[in-house]
């Protein structure tokens, strides 16, 4: 067993103690607005819970890809306005991360109250984890918390480097929430344990659908994916979307197991259409030539329930169609529900599968829907993420 995160409560924190928090307020923007809150809702409680014991809060987060230099479009401003609209407060904006700016503009902030930096990665130090710009991140505060599960499998500076460099350092209320629900999959799940896994890719997700071949009962495969497995196997898949240079490794992971006794599921009917904007799409069993598939079909739909409600433990990530577009997105919703009603332990992760299971209306009904797309899967995958193992070093 891995050590024990080190939480809030440990932490020495007296009226006015500056707290450096990494929260991932990587959010959608629109027309310059945060289109989607869930991240920033996300980190309230932790925000709230240092301020109600007095702490200087001073936020920290990426946004985008503005590489290494100011860009105005990935600006965290947007983001500090809709904080402080859900705080009901004055939030203070610093228009820079780190400096001596910065620092006198925390002399401002009362106890309980909040700050938010610029953009981290409007310095090239925090890809690098540079070591001068981890230590004016860690100066910020007196205390450093690591609240920003999505951004936990990045050795960046303020997720590693400030961290180390900090004299007291704690993982948020968030980051415990994720842990402690992923961990059910690794350690101990009920059985039987199903994934359903789908996307765009398999080259996303191979290290995670290797792992779950060794940890799961079965694997329900849909969206594109299914494609590369089933060509893999010589069966008919029109213009379905298929990664040719995967399939020796899909047919390797099906033979793996067989041997295991692991059932894979691919589906066994499609919604097809020439293109994704066609007029006209169809339910097949084989997929015709110049088809391509875009969405599990209703007898696949109707299997696969019948797996899910069996189900001890589920967990799903990728949609299991082109579920952006109405045509092609019943199949991800039905199995939405389906995973709703299952009575076992119920996860979701991924960015697309989340805002999927959200559209659904059944959020309510999952046990956990994780906010980290990449740091979620490679968790499930059993690999040690090194902000977690950056706070695990310094627990006592
Ligand atoms: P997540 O963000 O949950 O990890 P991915 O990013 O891997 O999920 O995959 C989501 C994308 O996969 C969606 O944009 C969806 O349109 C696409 N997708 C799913 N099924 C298909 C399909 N049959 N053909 C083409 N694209 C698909
Ligand atoms: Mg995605």
């Amino acid at each position: 067993m891995s050590r024990p995160l080190p939480t809030l409560a440990e932490l020495r924190i007296e009226s006015g103690t500056p707290v450096l928090v990494r929260v991932d307020f990587n959010v959608p923007l629109h027309d310059g607005e945060v289109a989607d809150d869930t991240r920033i809702r996300a980190a309230l409680p932790t925000i709230q819970h240092l301020r109600e014991r007095g702490a200087k809060v001073v936020l920290c987060s990426h946004l985008g890809r503005p590489k290494g230099k100011p860009v105005a479009e990935y600006s965290l401003e947007p983001v500090a306005s809709k904080l402080a609209e859900l705080l009901e407060t004055e939030i203070i904006f610093a228009h820079d991360t780190v400096g001596d700016e910065v620092a006198s503009l925390l002399d401002e902030v009362q106890p309980g109250g909040v700050m938010v930096v610029e953009n981290l990665r409007f310095h090239p130090g925090e890809k690098a984890n540079d070591p001068d710009f981890s230590q004016q991140l860690a100066r910020l505060g007196r205390a450093y918390v690591n609240d920003a599960f999505g951004a936990m499998h990045r050795a960046h500076a303020s997720v590693v480097g400030a961290a180390e460099q900090s004299e007291q350092i704690a993982a948020g209320l968030l980051v415990e929430a994720e842990v402690k629900a992923l961990d059910k999959l690794l350690h101990g799940p009920e059985r039987p344990f199903i994934a359903i896994l789908g996307g765009a890719k398999v080259s996303d997700k191979i290290g995670v659908i290797e792992t779950l071949a060794r940890r799961c009962d079965g694997i329900l495969v849909g969206g594109a994916m299914a494609y590369t497995f089933m060509a893999a196997q010589g069966r008919p898949v029109g213009t379905s979307r298929v990664e040719s240079e995967k399939f020796l490794l899909a047919k390797r992971l099906l033979e793996r197991c067989t041997e295991r006794g692991v059932t894979i599921y691919l589906p066994v009917d499609h919604v097809v259409a020439e293109a994704p904007d066609s007029e006209s799409c169809q339910v097949v069993k084989e997929i015709p030539d110049g088809m391509a598939g875009f969405d599990i079909g209703p007898e696949t739909v109707a299997r696969w329930t019948d797996v899910i409600g069996r189900a001890g433990t589920v967990f799903w990530n990728g949609p299991l169609g082109m579920f952006e577009i109405e045509a092609f997105s019943a199949g991800t919703m039905a199995i939405a529900e389906a995973v709703a009603g299952c009575e076992g332990y119920t996860l979701v992760g991924g960015g697309d599968s989340a805002a999927a299971v959200k559209r659904s209306g059944m959020a309510d009904r999952f046990d956990h829907i994780s906010t980290g797309g990449g740091a979620s899967l490679e968790f499930v995958e059993g690999k040690e993420l090194p902000g977690l193992r950056t706070l695990r070093l310094r627990s006592s």
